[in-house]
């Protein structure tokens, strides 16, 4: 019979780095390609940068673990790993079984769900085939071929992966397009932005974005509940994916130079297909220009499809609820880590610098959490809450500039006074004073 400690739905990191534990696991992975870590470099304590790839569920490094630990003869005898490479289509959270896409049912005494989130889409688009959101590899692939035809495209966005955009594609025009005043604000104050932009060399001066100095508070993209079923079949691409795809992605333009308009302040209202195949598209203030496709990146919802009428969820990004134990609010026996949950309730005191983010950090360090305080409760005990969650850290890059985001950087929680920015680079000094709403 299939009956398992532990079962856990997900192929991306949150899950992997659940699985590598001594007791009776189920990992349903939903294909057969998995993520794991490599060239891990701690900068400082807590903050930390690696490359990923993807690569076969066996060739995982829990995989290779299980190996190591029957040759030195020091797993449990208990201890086993079972991979399912499907989907799982159903739970029944009062008998405690997992239906899988082939029908077989896994029975648990503790389930986790790292099914990851979904790109937020713009309902209603009259050609949504003109549209691309980017998730996983087979999103990425579609966006190099739909780049081999392409002179001219537009952007939604201007979070991590608008700004991964903006720098890295070549040969193309770019019509940048940002609901917010300023770009880039998600993680960069306006000064760190200018600088951004200054450094990519932008030539046309009155082309480059308006920033915003007076205010640099922190928004969330708010787009209606729509979620686009056809992408998000594997593991989110995760940080520097257009390095390690070996993607080549640029588009037909000559112009050696690259071209950039920048939207700021405005929302997409339509995009409809024009009798040449282009993209039309229609911003809500009734503007319209044509391009050959647009890109989404107006930030994700998670993908808890499997749990609606189950779990109580986050009404504003469909999260599963998990206390500071990662378990779900309605069902102990249910636990959730990385994109899929939403904080619910953690003590404020506990994380006086910390708040949450879909990230692959994050994902990474939920999931590593959520397995010890599985492990705990096992033996009837409440885990402590992990010391990474009292301070936001995260190491990136943007526009090739390495980035280290701490705390709440973007002086989010400040109270209302006024507060100053230096921003110092080779001699260069640049002050603002934003007034915190
Ligand atoms: C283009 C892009 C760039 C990014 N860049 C960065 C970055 O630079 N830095 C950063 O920190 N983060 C970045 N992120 C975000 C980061 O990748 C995610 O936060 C992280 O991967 C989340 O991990 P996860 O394990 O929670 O979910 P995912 O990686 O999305 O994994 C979810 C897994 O669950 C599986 N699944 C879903 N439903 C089922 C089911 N019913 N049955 C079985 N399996 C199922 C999926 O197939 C998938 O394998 C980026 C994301 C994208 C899309």
């Amino acid at each position: 019979m299939n009956k398992f400690d532990v079962v856990v739905v997900g192929g991306g990191i949150a899950a992997l780095e659940l699985s590598d534990r001594d007791a009776r696991i189920a990992l349903v992975t939903g294909g057969n390609y998995v993520k794991r870590i490599k060239n891990i470099e701690i900068l400082s304590s807590g903050l930390v940068e690696y490359d990923l790839e993807e690569c076969l569920v066996q060739e995982a490094p829990f995989a290779k673990a299980n190996d190591r630990n029957n040759k030195t003869g020091q797993k449990s005898n208990e201890a086993e790993l079972k991979v399912f490479g499907e989907r799982a289509i159903a739970i029944n959270k009062e008998n405690k079984i997992v239906r899988l896409a082939s029908g077989n049912d896994l029975f648990y005494r503790k389930l986790v769900l790292c099914t990851g989130a979904v790109p937020r889409k713009v309902p209603s688009l009259t050609s949504p085939e003109l549209v691309l959101s980017l998730r996983d590899t087979e999103s990425a692939l579609l966006l190099e071929r739909k780049l081999q035809n392409s002179k001219k495209i537009a952007i939604f966005g201007d979070g991590g992966i608008a700004l991964e955009l903006v720098h890295n594609l070549k040969h193309v025009e770019i019509v940048w397009c940002s609901r917010e005043k300023s770009f880039g604000q998600k993680f960069l104050d306006p000064v760190a932005m200018e600088f951004l932009l200054e450094s990519a060399e932008q030539k046309n001066d009155e082309k480059k974005p308006k920033v915003e100095t007076k205010n640099c508070s922190y928004h969330e993209y708010t787009v209606p509940n729509v979620i686009g079923a056809e992408v998000c079949q594997s593991a989110a691409l995760g940080p520097s994916w257009y390095k390690h795809k070996g993607l080549k992605l640029a588009g037909t333009s000559n112009e050696s130079e690259r071209k950039i308009t920048y939207h700021s302040g405005v929302e997409l209202r339509d995009v409809v297909k024009t009798e040449s195949n282009a993209a039309q598209v229609i911003l809500a203030n009734g503007n319209k220009f044509v391009v050959d496709f647009v890109v989404l990146a107006i930030g994700v919802q998670a993908q808890t499809e499997l749990v609606d009428g189950i779990l109580e969820l986050s009404p504003a990004d469909r999260g599963i609820l998990v206390d500071s134990n990662m378990r779900s609010i309605s069902d102990p026996c249910i636990y959730a880590a990385g994109d899929c949950c939403t904080t619910h309730n953690w003590p404020s005191d506990e994380i006086p610098n910390w708040f949450q983010m879909r990230l692959w950090t994050q994902a990474i360090q939920m999931g590593k959490y959520a397995a010890r305080c599985l492990v705990s409760h096992l033996d009837e005990q409440e885990a402590l809450l992990d010391f990474c969650f009292t301070t936001f850290t995260h190491c990136t890059s943007f526009f090739g500039f390495r980035t280290a985001l701490l705390g709440l950087y973007n002086a989010q929680t400040l109270p209302q006074r006024q507060v100053e920015i230096i921003f110092r680079e080779n001699g260069f000094e640049n002050k603002t004073t934003p007034k915190r709403k």
